[in-house]
């Protein structure tokens, strides 16, 4: 069989063309132009947020968040180890240290009853990951960092227009960071934003974006900045992607219901666990894998699937694992045991618009095929 489905895909079956030629024709191409304004502007509204800065990634984006916030050397700022390494290398760029807190096995985000036990004197702030479009439970995290004197970041990358408690992600704390990569559910290939209400914070972070350059007085550069601007042919790609977002999210969500019905019936196969509150951001359909009940691992799952042609992802590694972090991890003493599970047994199955019901059930039947102990096959033979 030859067929080959990856794990992602960018659906650009909108006006980004035309928009992209468009900006070509304009000739600004650089780094400011209508589309910029008009990407930040609506970016903003989705947002229910103040302001939207576009910049160069999301990692960039998280970046800038803490030069926004004053994070120096010393500093210490907690996050998950269950998430993509950007969120930790970015506290690392300005000299400050992650500090990993576990997972909460209900929402797969930082676990809220485990932050305090993390905080120290040099604790200045918390990234809630929003992991698999899945919103952190900002409440509590607020409150703790309330209570504590923190800062709260939202990083949003994977979850854009998920909602917590009915109000979408990005106004929920200090300040929220999104990325644009290609596997994200909006893409302008590489591209970033953040969303906030702080004006003055949204002033900062501008200036950093820009060089340091004096909003008021060009070529007068106030303090060290950074070049992390976004392009207005990125954001073109942008602006025609949120043209489509109902439609973009209408199709996930459908494969997100399919695969839901199909694999709910797999032994083994455990499904993400999605909090009351909580709204997911279809972004990538990640299950759980039981060796006993499934009678095989996830890396036997994942080779079985490439063997019939299906790309798909394992979850991240726990960060506190990676050498970059091992050591000082393992000199705090963090025992992370949802993080570690769910590391070894998720793993992530294509998920884009242009995936067919036909695919998502061949995906399905091959799960179920891999399934030692599987019943019932027939639905999967019948539809494929
Ligand atoms: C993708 C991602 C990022 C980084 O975004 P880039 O645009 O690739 O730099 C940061 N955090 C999380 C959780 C991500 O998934």
């Amino acid at each position: 069989m030859t067929i080959h489905i990856p794990v992602a895909q960018p659906d650009l079956t909108g006006n980004e063309e035309n928009y992209v030629v468009d900006a070509i024709r304009s000739t600004w191409i650089s780094s400011s132009g209508a589309y910029l304004q008009r990407f930040e502007t609506e970016f903003a509204g989705l947002c229910d947020t103040r302001s939207a800065i576009a910049c160069c990634n999301g990692t960039v984006a998280i970046h800038l968040a803490l030069l926004g916030l004053g994070v120096r050397p010393g500093d210490e700022v907690i996050v998950p180890s269950l998430t993509y390494i950007a969120t930790a290398n970015a506290v690392r760029y300005v000299g400050a240290e992650p500090v990993f807190v576990d997972v909460d096995p209900n929402t797969w985000c930082i676990d809220p009853a485990r932050i305090e036990d993390a905080i120290t004197r040099r604790t200045r702030g918390i990234i809630g990951v929003h992991l698999m479009g899945h919103p952190a439970d900002m409440d509590r995290i607020n409150h703790i960092a309330a209570v504590h004197g923190l800062w709260v970041v939202e990083d949003a990358a994977e979850a854009t227009l998920a909602k917590y408690k009915g109000r979408p992600v990005g106004g929920l704390s200090s300040v929220a960071t999104f990325s644009f990569f290609g596997n994200k559910l909006f893409t302008s290939g590489e591209g970033g934003a953040l969303s906030l209400n702080d004006d003055q914070l949204a002033t900062r972070i501008r200036i950093l974006r820009g060089q340091g350059m004096d909003p008021d007085r060009r070529y007068y550069f106030p303090v060290t900045g950074y070049n992390f601007r976004l392009t207005n042919l990125a954001a073109a790609i942008l602006c025609a992607q949120l043209e489509r977002r109902d439609a973009i999210i209408e199709r996930r969500r459908e494969i997100f219901a399919l695969y839901n019905r199909l694999l709910s019936q797999v032994p083994g196969i455990g499904l993400q666990p999605v909090a009351p509150w909580a709204e997911l951001s279809p972004w990538m359909y990640c299950v759980t894998v039981d060796e006993d009940q499934f009678g095989g691992t996830r890396d036997e799952l994942s080779a079985k699937l490439a063997e019939a042609g299906i790309d798909t992802r394992p979850m991240f590694i726990p960060l506190h694992s990676l050498p970059p972090f091992r050591e000082e991890s393992r000199q705090r003493r963090e025992h992370l045991p949802i993080t570690d599970a769910l590391s070894q047994t998720s793993i992530m199955l294509p998920t884009f618009t242009q995936l067919t019901d036909d695919q998502v059930t061949f995906i399905c039947g091959t799960i179920s095929d891999a399934c030692r102990n599987r019943v019932g096959l027939s639905q999967f033979r019948r539809a494929a």
